[in-house]
C-alpha cells in the first residue's frame, strides 16, 4: 500500500480524503483550476519530501514535473498530491509520494543506465525512474493495471519505459544486470533471480515482511564484488507481492 508505518485501510484512508475535501473545497477548486496542477506539486516537495529529509536533487526534479494526477483514477485526481497512497484499482495502490522518494532517494541512481522494477501499478515510479536513468524495465502481474499504465507513459511521452506481464519474481534476465531494482510489494525473503540480476556496486530495495502484516521493514541490498550489504532502512505498509506458485518459494534469507 506504500505508506509509512501508517496502519489505514483504504475505507478508513478513503473517509480521510472525503471528509478533507469537504473541509477543504476552495482549496481544492483554487487548485484544479490550474491544468498543469504545478503548483499542487511544488507544495508536495517542499512541504511532505525536502522536510522528511529527501536531498537527491534528481529525485525532487522529477518528482516536480511529474503529473501525478495522471496516474490515478479520475475519482480520486483532487487528491493526487495529497500525503497518502491511493487506491488504483484491482485491489492496488499508487504509493505515498514520500515513499516514492525515499525508495528512489535511497537506490542512488546517479551515473545508473538500466533500473528494474517489480508492481508497475499506476507507472508513477517507473516515470519517476524514467526522468533519472535513460532505460526503465517493469513488470506488472495485473495485465489491466499494465495496458492502463502503458497508455498513461505513452501519452506523457515516455519512450524509455519498457513494460512487460507476468510475475516480477524471476525478474527480467534477458536484461541483466541491472544497476538498480525496486520492488514495490512487499515479500517475506528476498527473490534470489533479483539478487542475481543486480550489477556488482548496484542496489536493491524491497520491502521485507509477511504477506497481510501491518508493517515491514523496507531493505536496502547492495551487491559488492564479494557479496551484498544490508542496510535497514523504516517501517512502511505495501500490498504483497502476488506469487502464482506460493510453494515454489526458497527460504527466507
Ligand atoms: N509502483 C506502483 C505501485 C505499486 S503497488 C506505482 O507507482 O503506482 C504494487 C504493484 O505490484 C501492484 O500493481 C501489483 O499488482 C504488483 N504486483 C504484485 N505482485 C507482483 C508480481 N509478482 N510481479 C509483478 N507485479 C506484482
Amino acid at each position: 500500500m506504500n505508506s509509512p508505518a501508517r496502519p489505514l485501510t483504504s475505507l478508513w484512508m478513503t473517509c480521510v480524503i472525503l471528509i478533507h475535501c469537504l473541509v477543504a473545497i476552495p482549496g481544492c477548486i483554487g487548485d484544479t483550476h490550474d491544468p498543469t496542477r504545478q503548483a499542487e506539486r511544488d507544495r508536495m516537495v517542499n512541504d511532505q519530501i525536502i522536510p522528511r529529509g529527501i536531498k537527491d536533487q534528481a529525485v525532487l526534479a522529477a518528482m516536480r514535473r511529474i503529473p501525478r494526477h495522471r496516474f490515478v483514477p479520475a475519482f480520486y485526481s483532487a487528491f493526487a498530491y495529497y500525503d497518502n497512497p491511493l487506491p488504483i484499482g484491482h485491489g492496488q495502490t499508487i504509493s505515498q509520494p514520500f515513499v516514492v522518494a525515499l525508495m528512489s532517494d535511497a537506490l542512488a541512481l546517479q551515473g545508473a543506465k538500466k533500473v528494474l522494477e517489480i508492481g508497475t501499478g499506476s507507472g508513477y515510479q517507473a516515470a519517476v525512474l524514467a526522468e533519472i536513468v535513460p532505460h526503465v524495465f517493469t513488470i506488472e502481474i495485473v495485465e489491466p493495471l499494465a495496458t492502463e499504465a502503458a497508455r498513461t507513459l505513452a501519452e506523457l511521452g515516455y519512450r524509455n519505459i519498457h513494460i512487460r506481464v507476468g510475475d516480477g519474481y524471476q525478474g527480467w534476465p534477458e536484461e541483466a544486470p541491472f544497476d538498480a531494482i525496486i520492488v514495490t510489494a512487499s515479500s517475506e525473503h528476498v527473490p534470489q533471480p533479483l539478487l542475481d540480476q543486480l550489477a556488482v556496486g548496484g542496489r536493491l530495495i524491497l520491502p521485507v515482511g509477511k504477506a497481510f502484516q501491518e508493517l515491514q521493514e523496507l531493505v536496502l541490498y547492495r551487491r559488492t564484488t564479494d557479496g551484498y550489504e544490508r542496510t535497514r532502512l523504516s517501517l512502511v505498509r505495501f500490498v504483497p507481492l502476488i506469487r502464482k506458485d506460493q510453494s515454489s518459494q526458497p527460504g527466507e534469507r
